[in-house]
C-alpha cells in the first residue's frame, strides 16, 4: 500500500512544463484545465524535476494579502497559508524545509504579521513539501502540530521524495470532524484519503471586508503514484467533499497551480472598489472543481486497471 511507494509526488509530471503555456481567457476554465491537466497528465509529460519545482529561490514571490484573514506565504508552486485569529495564526500547510525562514517566515515579516503569533500548524497531507517546514515552526514558535493520525505514522515509515525532511514531534492527532479554533476562528478538518492514506482538507471562514466566505480547502494532490484501489478511495473522498457544504464559495489548495491563485493575485491587485473578490467562484464552481479532481482520478483508476489486465 502507501507505505511501500514513492511517495511525496505531489504533483504531476507536467506542472513546471505548463507554466508556459497561454491561459484561456477565462480563469475559472483555466484552473479547472490545469487540475485535469496535472491530476491525468499527458502519458509523454516529463517527470517532475523536484529540485527545480520546489527551489525557494527559482519559486521565490511576494506574500499576499487574499481576505482580511488570510495571507497566502508560500511560492509559486507551493502553499502556506496564514488564518489570522483574534488569539494568533493558525498556518495551513508549511512548504519544504528549506524554503521555512525565507517563505513563510520572512513572508510573514513582510506583512508585518509576527511569526511567533503562529499557534496551530495544520498539514494536510504527510508528504514533505508541505510537512518540511513543520518541525522548524514547532520548536522555534511552540506551534502546536496537527496531521491526521494516518499521516503521523506515514511520514515515519514513508520513502520522501527529494531532500529529506526533518519530521516534526508527533503532536495533535486529528480524525474525521474534529476542528481546531482559535480565538474567534474554527477550521473543520475533514479526513479525505487517497493523495495519501490520512490526508485532511480543510473548511473555514474568510472575511472581505462585511462579507464573510467559505473556504473549502482540498488538501490532496496527484494520483499519478498511488495504485487503482488507492485512486477509487481518491475520487470517493474527492465526492464526498464536493458535497460536504453548500455554502462553501471559495476553492483553495496548497500547490497555486491547482486552485488559480497567482492569476487570481493579479486580479486582486487590479479589483475595483466594491467589484467581486476573485477568489469567490461560488459553488458550483467549487462543485466543478473538486469534479476535475474526482473525473481525473477515476479516468487513472480505470487507466491502471486496463493496463494490468
Ligand atoms: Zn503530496
Amino acid at each position: 500500500m502507501w507505505k511501500h511507494l514513492t511517495l511525496a509526488v505531489c504533483i504531476a509530471a507536467s506542472a513546471v512544463a505548463i507554466a508556459a503555456e497561454p491561459a484561456p481567457a477565462d480563469p475559472r476554465e483555466a484552473e479547472l484545465a490545469a487540475v485535469r491537466q496535472r491530476i491525468c497528465p499527458a502519458p509523454d509529460a516529463p517527470p517532475l524535476n523536484y529540485a527545480e519545482a520546489f527551489d525557494p529561490e527559482k519559486q521565490r514571490m511576494a506574500p499576499v494579502k487574499l481576505f482580511d484573514n488570510l495571507y497566502f506565504v508560500g511560492m509559486k508552486t507551493l502553499s502556506s497559508w496564514a488564518l489570522t485569529t483574534s488569539e494568533g495564526i493558525i498556518l495551513l500547510d508549511t512548504v519544504v524545509h528549506y524554503g521555512v525562514k525565507d517563505t513563510i517566515v520572512a513572508g510573514l515579516e513582510r506583512l508585518g504579521l509576527d511569526p511567533a503569533a503562529i499557534r496551530y500548524v495544520i498539514v494536510a497531507h504527510g508528504h514533505n513539501d508541505h510537512f518540511g517546514g513543520a518541525k522548524y515552526l514547532q520548536e522555534t514558535y511552540g506551534a502546536r502540530v496537527v496531521m491526521s493520525a494516518e499521516d503521523w505514522v506515514h511520514i515515519a515509515t514513508a520513502k520522501q521524495l527529494g531532500p529529506e525532511a526533518p519530521l516534526p514531534k508527533r503532536d495533535i492527532v486529528a480524525k474525521d470532524g474534529d476542528a481546531i479554533t482559535l480565538g474567534d476562528t474554527t477550521v473543520r478538518l475533514v479526513l479525505t484519503p487517497g493523495h495519501t492514506p490520512g490526508t485532511l482538507s480543510f473548511i473555514f471562514p474568510v472575511r472581505d471586508g462585511a462579507a464573510v466566505h467559505k473556504v473549502g480547502y482540498w488538501g490532496g494532490g496527484a494520483v499519478s503514484f498511488l495504485d487503482a484501489d488507492q485512486t477509487d478511495i481518491y475520487v470517493k473522498s474527492a465526492h464526498r467533499f464536493r458535497d460536504i457544504d453548500p455554502a462553501i464559495d471559495v476553492e483553495m489548495s496548497n500547490h497555486p497551480f491547482f486552485d488559480g491563485m497567482l492569476p487570481k493575485f493579479e486580479l486582486l491587485a487590479a479589483r475595483a472598489p466594491g467589484a467581486p473578490h476573485p477568489a469567490v467562484t461560488g459553488n458550483a464552481m467549487f462543485r466543478r472543481w473538486m469534479d476535475a479532481f474526482a473525473d481525473c482520478a477515476a479516468e487513472a483508476a480505470a487507466a491502471k486497471r486496463a493496463a494490468v489486465r
